[in-house]
């Protein structure tokens, strides 16, 4: 068994792990990234399943840290496709000289903590072993995927595809009949798409989601130099602010700051006009329209009626259009999707919807999947079934603390954190987005390089302090935990029963787990912290 040391290991080679390389390098540490796929790119690399791109804004959804790199890089469309954001993540490991750093095909099997050498030790399924100052979790938040308790998905003797662990080479649909399960944001991506070329698609909803249009379209390049010659004033907009790391600015031509409205002071028409005109803008920010669609059931209400109307007049069959209309959780308490032709899909005769809730799913079977009354036989069965979210990857890793406290054990009721940087009993341990900070609820790039400049700037203040080691203090975590569940019950959250609070998984403990307050709340915390002389932390 091969030893190494390093000052940092880190442990993923998304987005977070290419920053922190980038980063660590040129601070002079030694560090050595393990990544488990073939390439960088983390979710990017793994998520290309047919239709797969970003719901964020390619413009915001890019690093700042470099201005060269946000001047030269080219964003083709106002949302980027997977291929062209896993180009990015490719010409940014180039581009930075990051890829000697980074050693792929390597998964991390276990990180145990040795108090006195202080030091992780870090073995990888390949049977090496590393040993490391610090180490950082750059394992993303959504990142394992989860596969449904179906009787008989084993059985499915036809073509069977995971939406987030597709195929690197091209698959086509042409002339199969086609069946689908899962409704969230990789499924109603991929199905429009896969319905343009198969025989026939079967969706199989166990519960709708509700979905604002893209309106996706090519960036117009004079207006990319005209927003590039403004990116810093963009970026600052995009870090400061309560809400999800995107500003207060809408990223499209000619359209100005978002004024924050609250319900109660809106007439009923005037609300109407403001929904409709963020319909037509598309995007995300049609949930932020109206200020408190997320604190307010009314307000949310009024939402969710009007996504309902537009459902209607979009799908022509009634029963069709009844049965994707969500009406099991408040409006954006589950991660609203954004679509292309979404809705319209169910227009073609060739697609048919399954509303699972009337017609349950029994099983299965090598040639399809049987119903209570009916068997659906299908060439081709894809599952778009989600993610064991923000914890899955660190549970899953045999992550052991001081006297072996596993993570899996500190964790059994839902995950613990300071600032959701660090977890007691796991010293120079960080994670990157971790539960407890923004993260999913954010624009990632924002998250991802808030947290790393957070983690290399304390690691810069222990080298120079000539301190070893720093952990998370008991008492400012359960005062943290605390405030992360206190801002979440002021919301509607906590009724989305969705993978925030884990619900989407079995036995997963139910806690919402992302920090609610936005992004500036956060950062502002956060440097709060620094201030104090890092307070709940503590060093040797
Ligand atoms: P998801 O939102 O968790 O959706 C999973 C879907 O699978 C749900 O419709 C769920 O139905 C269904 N499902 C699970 N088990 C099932 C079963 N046994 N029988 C029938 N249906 C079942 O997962 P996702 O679509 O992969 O998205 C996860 C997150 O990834 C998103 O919320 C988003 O944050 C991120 N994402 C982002 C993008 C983007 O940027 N464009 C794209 C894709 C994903 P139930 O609700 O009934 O459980």
């Amino acid at each position: 068994m091969s030893k190494q040391h390093f000052e940092v290991i880190v442990v993923g080679a998304g987005f977070a792990g290419l920053y922190l390389a980038h980063k660590l390098t040129t601070q002079g540490r030694t560090l050595r990234v393990l990544e488990q796929g073939s390439d960088v790119g983390g979710t990017w690399y793994w998520n290309r399943y047919p239709g797969a791109r970003c719901d964020a804004e390619s413009l915001a959804y890019s690093f700042s840290f470099s201005s060269e790199l946000e001047q030269t890089w080219h964003w083709s469309e106002r949302y980027a496709q997977q291929p062209e954001i896993l180009s990015y993540a490719r010409h940014v490991a180039d581009q930075f000289q990051l890829r000697p750093l980074i050693q792929f095909n390597t998964q991390v099997t276990s990180a145990i903590w040795q108090e006195l050498p202080c030091h992780w030790v870090i073995e990888t399924a390949l049977g090496e072993r590393f040993t490391a100052d610090f180490c950082v979790m750059a394992t993303g938040c959504l990142s394992v995927p989860q596969r449904p308790d179906i009787p008989g998905l084993e059985t499915f003797a036809g073509n069977f595809y995971q939406a987030s662990q597709w195929p690197h080479e091209p698959v086509g649909f042409e002339a199969e009949r086609v069946g689908i399960i899962g409704t969230g944001s990789s499924g109603i991506q991929a199905i429009p798409v896969i319905a343009a070329s198969a025989a026939h698609l079967t969706v199989f909803q166990r519960t709708p989601n509700f979905s604002v249009p893209a309106n996706n379209y090519e960036l117009d390049p004079d207006w990319v130099s005209e927003f590039k010659q403004h990116y810093p004033a963009h970026r600052a907009n995009h870090r400061a602010g309560n809400g999800s790391g995107f500003g207060d600015l809408d990223i499209l031509p000619r359209s100005g700051p978002v004024d924050p409205v609250i319900f109660n002071e809106l007439s009923e028409p005037a609300a109407t006009a403001l929904l409709e005109a963020a319909w037509q803008r598309g995007g995300a920010r049609f949930m932020a329209v109206i200020n408190d669609t997320l604190m307010n059931l009314e307000a949310n209400q009024f939402v969710q009626a009007f996504v309902h109307k537009k459902i209607r007049s979009l799908v022509k069959d009634p029963v069709t259009a009844a049965a994707l209309c969500p009406t099991t959780h408040p409006i954006g308490t589950r991660r609203i999707c954004v679509d292309i032709n979404y809705y319209e899909t169910y227009n073609q005769d060739h697609v048919r919807l399954v509303n699972l809730r009337e017609t349950p799913l029994v099983e299965i079977t090598p040639k399809g999947i049987a119903l209570d009354k009916e068997h659906i036989e299908l060439d081709t069965l894809v599952i778009a079934t989600g993610f064991d979210a923000m914890t899955g990857a660190l549970r899953n890793m045999n992550i052991q603390g001081v006297g072996g406290l596993a993570l899996e054990d500190a964790w059994h009721a839902g995950p613990r954190t300071y600032l959701g940087l660090m977890s007691v009993g796991f010293p120079n341990l960080f994670m990157v987005t971790g539960p407890g900070s923004p993260s999913v609820l954010s624009n990632m790039l924002v998250s991802i390089e808030q947290h790393v400049d957070w983690i290399v700037n304390c690691l810069t203040k222990m080298r120079a302090d000539n301190h070893r080691m720093i952990r998370a203090e008991e008492a400012a975590q359960d005062q943290w935990m605390a405030h992360v569940q206190m801002v979440a019950e002021a919301t509607l959250f906590p009724q989305g029963g969705s993978w925030y609070l884990g619900a989407n998984v079995p036995g997963k403990p139910r806690i919402f787990m992302p920090y609610a307050a936005g992004v500036g709340a956060y950062r502002e915390a956060c440097e709060a912290v620094v201030a104090k002389g890092y307070r709940g932390f503590e060093f040797a």
